[in-house]
């Protein structure tokens, strides 16, 4: 859920259906907390209150909890991740990728690649930094450090320009319930209102030029 669900800060709120339960949560940038001076839990709150979300929990009992920071730096915030005798792997290593929320797949991967490594060093009977590099260099080959290095740029570009958070992805959320609303009234006129609602036309040159720089820091 993208918008409304963090109040405008950067970041999104999920449902995920279990068997039995459902994961509700909501993920946003500490530092757009700090700035909009929002606790966790109260975001957490408003989320579980939205009209859409609370038919699917009502009348149900939290079994379980949760608060926990996600380490999103991602690749430019990466620390040294071998030195003799050590190896770092998962969100200690920063191996998250913020775009797509994943940090599980990483975190396995890069344990994998750690206890390979590990098996090599044991052959050789050398656990320096110089024999562990092979962990780095074959998660650099990897998904892993390939997706980070993808989306290098692409946090801190929505962090900088809240425009995206802020406004645009509350213009889509209003252009998507017109379009898709059925009131009598032609996809024309929905068209012409949803262009409108973007503004004049020096408003609507920014709009496609912030979305050219968007599609810049995720391609
Ligand atoms: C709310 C939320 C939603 C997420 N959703 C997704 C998702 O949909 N998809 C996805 O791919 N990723 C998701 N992630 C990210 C993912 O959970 C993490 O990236 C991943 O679990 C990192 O694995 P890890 O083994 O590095 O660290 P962790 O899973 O955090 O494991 C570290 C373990 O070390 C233990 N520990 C800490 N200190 C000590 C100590 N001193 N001694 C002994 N043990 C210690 C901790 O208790 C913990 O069990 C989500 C994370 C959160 C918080």
């Amino acid at each position: 859920m993208n918008g409304d669900a963090t109040k405008g800060i950067l970041g999104t709120a999920f449902l995920y259906t279990n068997k039995d339960t459902v994961s509700i949560g909501v993920g946003t940038l500490l530092s757009g907390l700090i700035k909009h001076k929002i606790r966790p839990y109260e975001l957490l709150e408003y989320v579980k209150n939205h009209s859409m979300v609370r038919p699917y929990i009502q009348g149900g009992e939290p079994v379980e909890y949760l608060a926990h920071l996600i380490p999103e730096g991602g690749y430019r915030s990466m620390p040294k991740i071998v030195g003799n005798g050590v190896l770092v792997v998962g969100d200690a290593a920063q191996l998250v990728n913020a775009i797509h929320r994943e940090g599980s797949n990483l975190a396995m991967t890069s344990g994998r690649l750690a206890a390979e490594t590990i098996l090599l060093a044991r052959e050789v009977g050398d656990f320096s930094e110089n024999t562990l590099d092979h962990y780095r260099v074959k998660l650099m080959e990897s998904f892993v450090g390939q997706d980070l290095k993808k989306y290098k740029d692409a946090t801190h570009h929505f962090d900088k320009f809240p425009q995206y958070f802020e406004t645009y992805i509350p213009m889509m959320n209003r252009a998507f319930s017109q379009m898709l609303t059925v009131d009598g009234s032609s996809k024309w006129e929905k068209q012409k209102k949803i262009l409108r609602d973007m503004g004049s036309f020096g408003e609507k040159v920014k709009i496609a030029w912030d979305l050219f720089r968007a599609w810049k820091v995720m391609t």
